[in-house]
């Protein structure tokens, strides 16, 4: 049925009317003091979300674009890196590394768990030389559905005194706590399209001292990405090449709603229905692609459908339910189906994605599960 369809997919996410609204305004100057008085407004309001007193720095980009500015503003070529590499988005960051002739070294670790801690700090111990000049993380691993421990592994960062940490927060950022300076990270990005509310367009980039000081003698080429640039100019409010003016305009709205709910309740929130999707795929009969539930991404959920064809399955719901989901990718293809529960997600969705599930996998013939269990596991910790 047009306009009916539900994303649940892991990014990009769900609107709300009043962000919608707002962006759908005349565009104002960008010079403007009109403009630079939203623009003020928005920068303090993202120091909030990451809890930092560290600048934050917005761009027109989407999180790939604005990993690389995380990446070509504070290294140099030949540069040793670490990439903590358990999944797809971890591999992409090798690869952009790769591309820009750094030295990365990946620690890889299984798809699906978390990646140990201790063997990132052997790496790093074994740096007695301190070559290594960055440690990659991907905080939610949205391609498996995993969190990885980011408190642990920055404090081994920290340990080893020179290396920074490279954060992808995409889908942590809005959905769990990355409190930037009380886990002293360095660089942590994200993007618009997942927890925050809004359309992909808007890449968002927070910077500590350390790594600005590193900026100064980086070597990698970069203009577009400049981030210096952009340091300069919010400190005037504005940005150094035209931002996407209408993003902002929603951004503002997302922001100011995200304040009303409250940090504390939106990551309750988060958690919550992370934990009622988990219990309701267990119940029924399904297994969690990352199986445990301290490792649970807060963002997105991978459910191994075996033996229903996960794209029969992927199809199926949003044929007759209007809900996409998002499939796996890479070797994870036709194996599960992820479920995208950040932003502007209620217990509502969580119930018609859960009731959608059961009644597709009837559907399509499995049986094995007593009607109604998903939704009764679903609702019993929904209620909590
Ligand atoms: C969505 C996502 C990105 C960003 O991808 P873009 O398509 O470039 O916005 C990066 N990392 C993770 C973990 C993501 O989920």
């Amino acid at each position: 049925m047009k306009d009916k369809l539900v994303l649940m997919i892991p990014g990009p996410t769900p609107v709300p009317e009043s962000v919608l609204s707002a962006l759908g305004r005349h565009p104002m100057g960008h010079r403007s003091a009109d403009f630079s008085t939203i623009l003020a407004r928005v920068l303090e309001d993202l120091k909030w979300l990451h809890q930092t007193a560290n600048d934050v720095l917005v761009l027109t980009a989407s999180g790939t674009g604005t990993m690389e500015a995380g990446i070509v503003n504070f290294l140099s070529p030949g540069d040793r890196v670490l990439v903590c590499c358990n999944g797809k988005f971890a591999e992409r960051w090798a690869d952009m590394c790769d591309a820009y002739g750094l030295d990365a070294e990946r620690i890889h670790g299984p798809w699906g768990k978390a990646l140990d801690p201790e063997a990132v700090r052997r790496a790093l111990e074994a740096d007695t030389a301190k070559r290594v000049k960055a440690v990659i993380v991907t905080h939610s691993e949205t391609s498996t559905g995993v969190i990885n421990d980011l408190e642990t592994l920055s404090r081994h960062i920290k340990a080893h005194g020179t290396a920074l940490s490279i954060v992808d927060a995409v889908t942590s950022l809005g959905a769990t706590s990355v409190p930037m300076d009380a886990w002293g990270l360095d660089v942590v990005a994200s993007a618009s399209q997942k927890g925050y509310m809004m359309p992909p367009g808007l890449g968002f980039i927070a910077v500590s001292p350390k790594a600005w000081k590193a900026y100064e003698t980086a070597k990698l080429p970069k203009f577009y990405l400049d981030l210096g640039k952009y340091r300069a100019e919010a400190a005037h409010h504005t940005t150094p090449f035209t931002p996407a003016i209408n993003l902002i305009f929603g951004l503002q709205v997302a922001l100011q709603m995200m304040q009303e709910e409250g940090l504390d309740a939106i990551f309750a929130r988060h958690s919550r229905h992370k934990t009622a999707i988990r219990e309701a795929v267990r119940a029924l009969g399904l297994s969690l692609y990352a199986g445990d539930d301290a490792a649970a991404s807060p963002a997105v959920t991978a459910v191994t459908t075996q033996p229903v064809a996960a794209e029969t399955l992927r199809s199926h719901l949003r044929k007759h339910f209007d809900i996409a989901l998002a499939g796996g990718q890479d070797s994870l293809e036709g194996k599960i189906v992820r479920i995208g529960h950040l932003g502007f997600t209620n217990d509502r969705d969580i119930l018609t994605v859960i009731s959608a599930l059961e009644a597709s996998l009837a559907a399509l013939g499995y049986n094995s599960f007593a009607p109604g269990a998903g939704i009764s596991a679903a609702t019993q910790n929904l209620a909590t």
